[in-house]
This record gives structure tokens, sequence and C-alpha cells, in this order.
């Protein structure tokens, strides 16, 4: 039996795989040693026994609160992620499962690999109306993608950002984006060929490359938290949030969504930048015009559930959403969607999955079309 993680986004320590009843490993923190919960492994060789597989120490891991009702995902393709048996005792994980074939691989969520992001840029700028620009590079020497997409020669279009994966174990983002752009690039879609008439998207599918390829849940190569970063972003330390920031800077910016996933909440839900200084009703309304378009338009989606919101004015103006709706006096929401499964419409076999973060990337489009006229107020 052999259990490995040296790949795109592998994650853990082994601390004793001789014994498929007994297996016991460990999950690496992150680059800064502030985070871990992000593991990603295969394991080979243990067809047809069952496996007993216990993480320990989770009780220190970034959100302990996430270990419990969660399932861990489980491929034996890597295109289908299936959830099993898992156990939290406060302490330690324990996934028991019975591989039924020679690999199976396991992961935190449903990876969303480098080769795939290359994919995505690739399939996307085979669209005329899609540009791809590289805006720099990362610490370890990865170019940070953005693609535009509509006619931005023309001065009348709204400017719509959407960004995913500052933190790069939150993999949901990533999968969110794919259906986002896919319905997007959609010429036969009523909805994205009118949001083409009016609008140009300006998309970062995947604000973290290196976390992304390191393995880790919330940080860049340096260890820094990209979404603590926008306040005051470094080329020595967030590269990745200064050129995005400096283009939009250079570009305008009239919305912008910030998708992320959320370790302990099985809901999918907005957090509003409502709590910057002074910040004007019709971007409050704006938002919860938003909620309730994307609430008609997607079961999946609750506005009941969710961070409990700051007062006005005590918004901590370092995270993306309220440092972008402060600079910009433009409707910016951070969208979380969870790692286990929404509560209200839960699917036993994947529980949160690939697909249905696709689906409602695409929902997105409708909330946005439905706010479209009231978007620069
Ligand atoms: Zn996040």
């Amino acid at each position: 039996m052999k259990i490995s993680s040296n790949f795109d986004s592998g994650n853990i320590e082994v601390i004793n795989a001789d014994d498929p009843a007994h297996i016991r490993l460990r999950i690496p923190y992150d680059a800064g040693d502030e985070f871990m919960q992000w593991f990603h492994f295969r394991l080979n060789g243990a067809k047809d026994q069952d496996c007993t597989i216990i993480i320990e120490d989770l009780d220190k891991s970034a959100y302990p609160s996430g270990w419990e009702y969660y399932r861990a995902c489980a491929s034996y393709d890597r295109e289908t992620w299936f959830r099993v048996d898992t156990d939290f005792d406060g302490e330690e994980m324990t996934i028991r499962h019975t591989p039924q074939l020679d690999t199976v691989w396991f992961a935190y969520f449903a990876p969303y690999t480098r080769e795939r992001h290359h994919d995505l840029i690739a399939k996307c700028q085979l669209h005329p109306r899609v540009r791809h620009e590289v805006l720099g590079e990362t610490l370890d020497g990865e170019d940070m993608d953005l693609l535009v997409v509509g006619d931005d020669y023309a001065d009348d279009r709204l400017k719509l950002w959407a960004i995913a994966r500052q933190h790069p174990g939150e993999t949901m983002a990533e999968w969110w984006m794919e259906g986002f752009l896919t319905r997007l690039l959609d010429d036969h879609d009523p909805v994205s060929r009118e949001l083409l008439q009016r609008a140009v998207f300006y998309v970062v599918p995947n604000m973290n490359p290196d976390g992304s390829r390191r393995g880790h849940l919330r940080t860049n190569a340096a260890g820094a938290n990209l979404n603590r970063e926008w306040a005051a972003p470094s080329l020595e330390r967030s590269p990745e949030v200064y050129w995005v920031e400096k283009k939009m800077r250079e570009i305008g910016l009239d919305f912008c969504l910030d998708v992320h996933g959320d370790e302990g909440l099985p809901y999918n839900f907005i957090a509003g930048a409502d709590a910057i200084p002074d910040c004007p009703q019709r971007l409050i309304d704006l938002r919860e015009a938003f909620e309730a378009n994307l609430r008609r338009v997607s079961p999946d989606f609750q506005s009941e559930h969710g961070y409990p919101p700051k007062a006005a004015g005590e918004a901590n103006l370092t995270y993306a959403s309220t440092h972008i709706q402060n600079t910009f006096q433009a409707l910016t929401m951070t969208l979380e969607m969870p790692f286990k499964d929404t509560v209200d419409t839960p699917d036993y076999f994947q529980g949160w999955s690939p697909e249905r973060s696709q689906k409602l990337g695409a929902s997105c489009l409708d909330a946005i079309w439905g706010i479209l006229p009231d978007i620069k107020g």
C-alpha cells in the first residue's frame, strides 16, 4: 500500500501507512505556518480492503468546525467526486472506505488543478469576444491571468469584475468560474448576449496560483492571506493582489464579485460590504436586489444564514470586498459556497460539488442581469 501527494495541489504527511485498517495521516501547514485544512492524496494498493484513515490534530486546523458533519471527497477517475463515510471527534477525523479499484484519490473538496486552469484559459480564448491578458507574475513565477469578455473598445460599457480563489483551497470557486464563463460565452444564451451588449466582464479565475499548486488552504507562497492584503498589496508579499488591484484602477469598476468557499457553514450566501464608511444606501439596496434575484433563480442560494453583519463603518478595509466597494463606490460582494453541502437542498452522493458550483456560477448571470439597469446609480 502506498499513499502519495507529490502532485499538483497534493498535501498530506504520512505517519503510518503499513496497515489499511490503521492509516494515520497529518495535514501539513500552508506557508506561513498559520493555516492547515486542505488535504489531497492518493491511496494505492488496498483494493477491496476496509481502510480506516485517521487524520490527526485537526483541533489545530484553521476551522475545526469545518469537520463537523463533513464528509471527505473521493474519486476513482478524478472526474466524479463522491462523499465517503467520515467522523470527527473534535481532534481526529476518521475516513472509512473500501476501495473498489487499485487507486483512489481523496481530497477536502474536488481539486481544480493548474492544468485544468490552463485548459479553461485556452478554451475561453477561442471565443472571438475574449482577450487573454497576463497581469504579472506570482512569487513562484506563475502568470496572473485575466480574461476580458466583451467589446472593451466601446466606452459606454459597464465594467463588471469577477475574481475567485484568493483562498486556493476553496476550489469550488474556480469550478464556479467554469460555469460562469461557459454560460457567458454561450452565443445562444439570451441573458449572456444582452449582458455583453451593455457590459464588459473582467475575470480573474484564479487569484492564487502558487497556493493552488502547493496545496494550501489560504495563503500564497509567502504565507500571505490575500484577502487581508488589499489595503496595501506589495510585490514582495502579495503580487497577486498588487497586479489585479492596479488593473482595476486602470480600467475602472462598476461591480465586483469575489468568489469563495466557507469551511463551516452549510449554505451558499453573500457577505456584503455594507459596513464600509458612509456606505451609500443604494449599494445596500442593490446588494439586496442581487440576492433576491439569485434566490429566485437558484434554490441552492439563500440569505437567511451567513456571517453576522458588522456595524456601519466597522468594516475591515483589508478585504477585497470592502476595499473595492470603498475605493470604487461600486457594489462588491463576497460569495461563499459550502465545503459540506446545502442544508435545504442536499445531495447525499456528492454533497456540494463541482457541478453544482458551475450551476451557481451560471445562475449569477441572471442575478446580474436583473440589477444591470441600476448598477451605476
Ligand atoms: Zn475564502
